[in-house]
């Protein structure tokens, strides 16, 4: 059984005082809802204050992006150590910001999981298909490669220790969502390509977050889908009221 898991990405969005707010309704909201998983992704300057914030509470933290570097001559750069050492558990990898807007490659993405899965971190590696890339046909071929180029050298054991989020480009921050049918099929296929790079017992046990435009009104059919298991959530999860509804959704 796989326990929903609600994430929110809050880019490169609040302040010192927005981020308290929000962090301080997550974490009860979160006391609330006890039967699903909660984290916060935080802007990096802030995640010291949001570890203090949350010690002693259910909601996880997260980081946005880090360095696929243990240390060095990288400025500008945080690498996973340093997330580790101010109580950071997770770090979303491969975002389409990261891989669209900044150019981060598959391979760069497969050196940063594997950096962050070595210092223990947990790891959400999102995959998912531009507009262009789905009308011509080749969704399953680029999530595809997003999972096997990013998990490539990735043992079994730490592989336990990946989430996956299927975020279609087309549908992130666009008010699009995808259908609760073509989500659930890109699921279905991403299950079965975590199958055939590892075994079955793993892909029946990693969780497969949607992420594109969730808001209170869509999540519960989309979490009603079979095969998704969470969701990873950008813009309402900026605002306590909608991101509260989205953890606490009726299921
Ligand atoms: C995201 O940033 O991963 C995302 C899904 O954003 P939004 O919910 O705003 O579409």
């Amino acid at each position: 059984m796989r326990r929903p898991f609600l994430a929110g990405n809050w880019k490169m969005n609040t302040d010192r005082r927005s981020a308290s707010d929000l962090v301080a309704a997550v974490r009860a909201s979160a006391d609330r809802r006890s039967d699903v998983d909660v984290a916060v992704f935080p802007p990096f300057v802030y995640l010291d204050e949001m570890a203090r914030a949350l010690a002693g509470s259910r909601v996880r933290l997260g980081a946005q992006n880090m360095c696929d570097a243990d240390s060095g001559a990288h400025t500008g750069e945080i690498s996973a150590a340093m997330l580790k050492d101010v109580g950071c558990e997770l770090v979303v990898l491969g975002h389409s910001e990261r891989r669209h807007v900044y150019g981060e490659t598959d391979a760069l993405v497969n050196a940063k999981v594997k950096a962050a899965l070595a210092a223990g971190l947990e790891v959400i590696l999102c995959a998912g298909e531009t507009q262009e890339e789905r009308e011509g046909g080749q969704t399953e071929a680029v999530v595809r490669r997003h999972l096997i180029e990013g998990l490539a050298g990735v043992s079994r054991k730490d592989a336990e220790c990946v989430t996956i989020a299927y975020e279609p480009v087309w549908a992130i921050g666009t008010g699009l969502t995808a259908t609760p049918e073509q989500a659930g099929q890109v699921h279905t296929y991403l299950r079965g390509v975590l199958a055939g790079l590892y075994d079955q017992e793993l892909a029946d046990m990693t969780r497969i977050q949607y992420g594109g435009s969730v808001k209170p009104d869509n999540v519960k059919e989309l979490m009603s889908v079979e095969g998704i298991d969470g969701a990873l959530v950008g813009g309402a999860a900026l605002k306590g009221d909608s991101f509260t509804a989205i953890i606490e959704f009726d299921n």
